[in-house]
């Protein structure tokens, strides 16, 4: 019988990201599984995507 290892038993599910709410400028945390980002302030969940998308874009254009 197999014995299944989660590998993410042990670590922290979170990565933190180098992004800020779009809605709070508080710090995003990544979902390691998911592709998904959520605030630590007001729980904001984001796509990884669209944040990154978002962000790449210059800060210049309106
Ligand atoms: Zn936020």
């Amino acid at each position: 019988m197999a014995e299944f290892e989660n590998p993410y038993a042990e670590e922290s599910p979170f990565a933190r990201a180098h992004f800020d709410c779009p809605n709070c400028d508080g710090k995003l945390w990544e979902y390691a599984i998911q592709r998904q980002m959520v605030c630590e302030d007001c729980r904001s969940v984001f796509a990884s995507e669209e944040i990154f998308d978002a962000q790449a874009r210059a800060p210049t254009e309106a």
